[in-house]
């Protein structure tokens, strides 16, 4: 049984965990949903049941995994929150509790999505274990999406890249960051996401040979000169993240180095550098490649090793070194801090992360006015990023300097290529109009307008919009 899996994942994460409680909760979320199913067929309480199982995957403590089984019942069942206390104690009652008055993130115009923002820098302020449980319940909702009648995939896919990605990305939940993603990319633009995964597939296919041989020579090089107790991965890159690269490339796919990768993973930091020297040894390092998040980590708090080296093959391979810790923290970010306390072992929080929130909250009170809001939030989270809605009040997520231009093109190609003004709350607005945080912009249209002005170009500020803006002109000649 599927409850089996799930505790077999938390005695591995949590070798003292009490499996009566996690067996309690399975059956309390079993009985409160009944019979009752979801769209696509499945029973309520398998999502329960799934949405614990991301939980435990990226390392969630007790409390939060048991949270996610109880997650909707205050909300969709009999099940009340009296009920929950009473059986399992006010942490993870305040949990669910949490989860509930978080709501559901939909952007519904600017006051209600400025609104579920703040619900959700709250609720990150008090328990970010609150977050991460709503993200684990998103992640599923996103992989059984396709029951769902076509315009509602898309909101939910959109609500996803816009809201979530950019927060789980800031709290450095790697992992469940890029799922949410490619489960968005997949709803967002389905030709894109068909032809990356081609790509990707191709890819490997021809890669799988050559890096089975240097991951097993890699593993020799390090046993002989005395690294002990590290294990090498393969990554394969996200589609999404990708996809983006692939932009910013021409989309010449033999530029991008890192589709896979080898990840080793270390004892301490000092072997860290004495493993990339020795690959050094053995490989000669592609300039301008070797990268050092470790003294120098990503704003999200992200810290490894990165070096390209070429083969003996004339192939090129990238490398990721970092250790046990560094490696927690790229792929759960603060989920897997509770997990190290459990553990004994020191991990002390990172310190950014949470400096971040705290920062925000003490913002927020001060700001009445929701257009500040989010003019404030801009100036972190969605650093660089503008927000702006179309006349129906869903949110696109620009960055800064964006035109009306961009705006069309973001939306869908043919209303770029059929632009022929814009209106800036209301007002008719220039195509070179630099767009803010909170303008509600309409693009008009003409169906018979014969393609994009090349002048355009200049006026985009995304490479999404220059590229279709070019493609198009490319396609006239
Ligand atoms: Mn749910």
């Amino acid at each position: 049984m599927a409850i089996e899996e799930l505790l077999k994942t938390i005695s591995k994460n949590h070798p003292k965990a009490d499996h009566d409680m996690v067996r309690l909760a399975f059956d309390l979320a079993r009985e409160a949903h009944s019979s009752r199913k979801r769209a696509n067929g499945e029973f309520c309480y398998e999502h329960n049941l799934a949405v614990a199982r991301i939980l435990a995957d990226i390392k969630a403590d007790l409390p939060a995994i048991i949270a996610g089984l109880l997650h909707d019942l205050p909300e969709d069942t009999e099940c009340s929150l009296k009920d929950i206390e009473v059986d399992f104690g006010p942490e993870i009652c305040s949990l669910v509790e949490g989860i509930g008055k978080l709501g559901s993130l939909k952007y519904r115009g600017l006051d209600r999505y400025a609104e579920n923002l703040r619900n959700m820098f709250v609720a990150m302020a008090e328990d970010l274990r609150v977050v991460i449980i709503k993200f684990a319940d998103r992640l599923h909702n996103m992989e059984s999406l396709d029951a769902l009648p076509e315009k509602k995939k898309n909101r939910i896919a959109h609500e996803t890249m816009e809201i979530y990605v950019p927060i789980a990305n800031r709290l450095g939940l790697g992992k469940l960051k890029g799922k949410l993603e490619d489960n968005s990319f997949r709803y967002t633009q389905p030709e894109e996401y068909q032809w990356i995964s081609d790509l990707i597939k191709s890819e490997l296919e021809k890669k799988k040979e050559y890096l089975r041989r240097v991951k097993e020579q890699t593993g020799y090089i390090l046993s002989r000169n005395n690294i002990a107790d590290f294990r090498i991965q393969g990554r394969t890159k996200d589609l999404y993240s990708l996809y983006k690269k692939l932009q910013r490339y021409d989309n010449d796919i033999n530029r991008v180095y890192d589709i896979a990768a080898l990840r080793v993973i270390v004892k301490d930091l000092s072997q860290c550098y004495s493993c990339l020297g020795l690959l050094h040894s053995q490989w000669r390092p592609l300039k301008g490649r070797i990268k050092d998040y470790i003294a120098q980590p990503k704003p999200n708090g992200y810290q490894s090793l990165h070096t390209t080296v070429f083969t003996p093959e004339k192939e090129v391979v990238e490398f990721q070194i970092r250790t046990e810790q560094m490696h927690a923290e790229a792929e759960f970010g603060v989920a897997a801090h509770w997990y190290y306390k459990e553990a004994g072992r020191s991990m002390p929080i990172n310190s950014k992360q949470t400096a971040w929130v705290k920062e925000l909250v003490k913002w927020q009170k001060n700001i009445e006015d929701d257009r500040k809001y989010l003019e404030s939030l801009r100036l972190d989270v969605f650093q660089n990023r503008i927000f702006v809605f179309t006349p129906k009040g869903d949110v696109i997520n620009l960055p800064e300097g964006s035109t009306p231009i961009d705006f069309a093109y973001h939306v869908h190609s043919e209303i770029g290529n059929t632009c022929t003004g814009s209106l800036v709350n209301n007002q008719i607005a220039p195509l070179s109009t630099e767009l803010k945080s909170g303008d509600v912009v309409k693009i008009i249209t003409d169906k018979n307008r014969k393609g994009p002005n090349p002048d355009w170009v200049n006026m985009a500020r995304t490479n999404n919009a220059r590229g279709k803006i070019r493609g198009f002109m490319k396609r006239m000649q």
